[in-house]
């Protein structure tokens, strides 16, 4: 890859495969990177002489020496089916420079509301890998976060429920509330079932939505942004307290 001092070149460690068209990228950069919990980074790979870059959220926290990436394939995209086609040391290349605002408010606000749809979790595992590390360091305050996770299917939620359950181990004010929507695929479930939207009204009133010290954010799908910060408003939670990242436009 011949690219200038604007990027670095990132070379895929491993792929986990969720399903035909979800996989987690571990990247490793030919240098550390420097963001913030929540960022995004560009990540780009060349097609037919052409560097073609997207954004991607960052699944991994500032402290681990890989890139972690929660991707969907988006079969006539022109970028996720060059991703999906790297093996294990192809390179692709890194913006050196990652962005966002999309990162934990701590400005006096303890209780943190997260809605997800499947890899929209990316940022709040980010987040909370973080905010475990500082903790047990002892260099964060005491916090609470809920976190609702939505996908069609269970698998969908790929390896990211599990680590939620097992994180609680370590954020004890961690509640993780998984979702599906089509329930009739996946006979076992006993979780939550419907969209991620219609869970937060559910699980909303017992959340200190109008105190200060509460803020939402809101991750992936653009109608679930959109029908969430529905419901945060018309429960008077101020749009100053609504975050939100969206993937893509409808
Ligand atoms: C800040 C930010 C962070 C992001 N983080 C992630 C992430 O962590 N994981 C991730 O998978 N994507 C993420 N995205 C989306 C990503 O940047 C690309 O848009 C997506 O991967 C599609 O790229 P593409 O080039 O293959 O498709 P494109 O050629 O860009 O898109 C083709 C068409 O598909 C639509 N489209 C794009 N994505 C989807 C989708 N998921 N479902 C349905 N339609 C879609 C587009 O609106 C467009 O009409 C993020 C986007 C932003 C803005």
């Amino acid at each position: 890859m011949n690219l200038d001092s604007k990027f670095i070149v990132g070379r895929l460690a491993e792929r986990v495969d969720i399903s035909d068209d979800l996989a987690i990228f571990h990247i490793q950069p030919e240098e550390p990177c420097n963001f913030i919990a929540g960022q995004y980074a560009t990540l780009g790979v060349e097609r037919d002489g052409k560097l073609i870059e997207r954004a991607y959220s960052v699944a991994s926290s500032p402290y681990e020496p890989l890139l972690e990436f929660f991707i969907e394939l988006v079969p006539d995209g022109r970028l996720t089916p060059s991703i999906f086609n790297l093996r294990a040391g192809d390179a692709l290349s890194v913006r050196r420079r990652f962005s966002g605002r999309f990162v934990l408010d701590t400005n006096s606000k303890t209780h943190h509301l997260m809605a997800a749809t499947v890899t929209g979790i990316a940022p709040f595992t980010s987040m909370l890998r973080s905010y475990a590390v500082d903790a047990e360091a002892g260099r964060a305050v005491p916090m609470t976060f809920t976190v609702i996770h939505g996908a069609s299917r269970s698998w969908e939620l790929g390896t990211y429920r599990a680590e939620m359950e097992e994180m609680k181990k370590r954020v004890p004010n961690l509640i993780y509330v998984p979702t599906i929507s089509r329930c009739g695929e996946d006979c076992d479930w006993r979780g939550e079932v419907g969209r991620v939207e219609d869970v937060l009204r559910k699980y909303a009133d017992a959340l200190p939505l109008e105190e200060a010290s509460f803020s939402a954010y809101l991750c992936g799908h653009p109608q679930m942004i959109e029908n969430a910060r529905g419901v945060l408003t018309r429960a008077r939670v101020d749009a100053k307290r609504i975050h939100s990242e969206k993937y893509f436009t409808l």
